[in-house]
């Protein structure tokens, strides 16, 4: 893969370039894409100081590109360092879709030597995903979202980790604000990036989102551990598939669309931090993990599960 046409130079030292980024008005060759990209994570971790020296990090690897190279990414900045990562991979059960990925997942943490625990759907909630959905009115990816954020935390948790990071890009991230703009979700837009820890709620971290999808896809291949995974099955039923390639389509028109759209949220943010205070979370009456109200959404879906 090169993202950047026959006979493009790298505009810092005149070598074969292997991407255009347009977005900046500049092209790079192999050894400065590696450098700069993980220069660009180390400075998204340090201007939000989401890693402190000492700290344990629970890293949410499904064995997809992003978060294969967010784990790669990790090891190679913090290497030598008081920081210690785990792996946590979560198996929701979907059939034909997630056993090659959670290969790759078992084999980049062997690869780096890095701890990895499997944690699935069917152990902690006694359903695979797939047995979710049958005859749902709720959509597949509701499920999925609600029991992997709360299987995450609590492996999280039981790791003693400080901080949870995830594979999360700039082009997630755009999404999710676009999506809240069209479904007029103030709220959730509101609280899409939390701004104070909460108890019971293992803070999350997102070191790759302000680099773009295919830099990152670029980064696994360039490192030679890219792996081509499947789609989700049930990845064409969410609005998240149409904003997504509404996006891509505006990028290649106007370069530098998702960065904008990321910029413009957080002036909105910072205009409305008062207004929108971030609610104070309760322990689940069942489970006891943290949530809005006396019952969480994994165990209110549960609830309707077992009718
Ligand atoms: S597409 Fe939906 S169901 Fe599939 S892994 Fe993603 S969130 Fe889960
Ligand atoms: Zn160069
Ligand atoms: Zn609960």
């Amino acid at each position: 893969m090169r993202l950047a046409e026959e006979g493009m130079l790298c505009s810092l030292c005149r070598k074969r370039a292997v991407i255009s980024q347009r977005y900046l008005g500049r092209q790079l060759c192999q050894d400065h894409f590696v450098r700069d990209f993980e220069g660009r994570m180390v400075q998204s971790i340090e201007r939000s100081r989401m890693i402190e020296e000492g700290e344990r990090i629970a890293v949410a690897v499904s064995g997809g590109k992003d978060s294969t190279a967010l784990l790669f990414a990790l090891a190679r900045v913090f290497a030598g360092r008081e920081v210690e990562l785990v792996a946590v991979t979560v198996d929701e059960g979907i059939a034909g879709y997630r056993d090659d990925t959670i290969l790759a997942a078992e084999r980049i943490a062997r690869q780096l030597g890095i701890e990895q625990v499997i944690v699935s759907f069917r152990e902690e909630y006694g359903y695979d995903l797939d047995e979710m959905v049958v005859g749902s009115e709720v959509a597949p990816c509701t499920h999925c979202g609600v029991f992997r954020k709360s299987s995450l935390n609590r492996a999280a948790k039981r790791l003693g980790a400080a901080k949870l990071a995830t594979g999360h890009n700039q082009d997630d991230e755009a999404q999710s604000v676009m999506m809240n703009y069209l479904k007029g979700d103030m709220e959730r837009l509101m609280r899409f990036r939390p701004r104070r820890e909460q108890p019971g709620l293992v803070p999350r971290i997102k070191p790759l989102r302000d680099l773009p999808e295919k830099e990152i896809a670029l980064y696994a291949i360039l490192n030679g551990i890219y792996f081509e995974s499947r789609e989700c099955p049930y990845a064409q039923l969410a609005l998240r598939a149409d904003v997504r390639d509404m996006m891509n389509r505006m990028e290649s028109l106007f370069p530098g669309t998702r960065q904008r759209t990321l910029r413009g949220f957080e002036r909105i943010e910072a205009l409305y931090k008062e207004g929108w205070g971030q609610m104070e979370l309760a322990e689940c009456r069942e489970c006891g993990e943290p949530c809005v109200g006396e019952r969480c959404k994994a165990c209110e879906l549960l609830g309707r599960l077992r009718g």
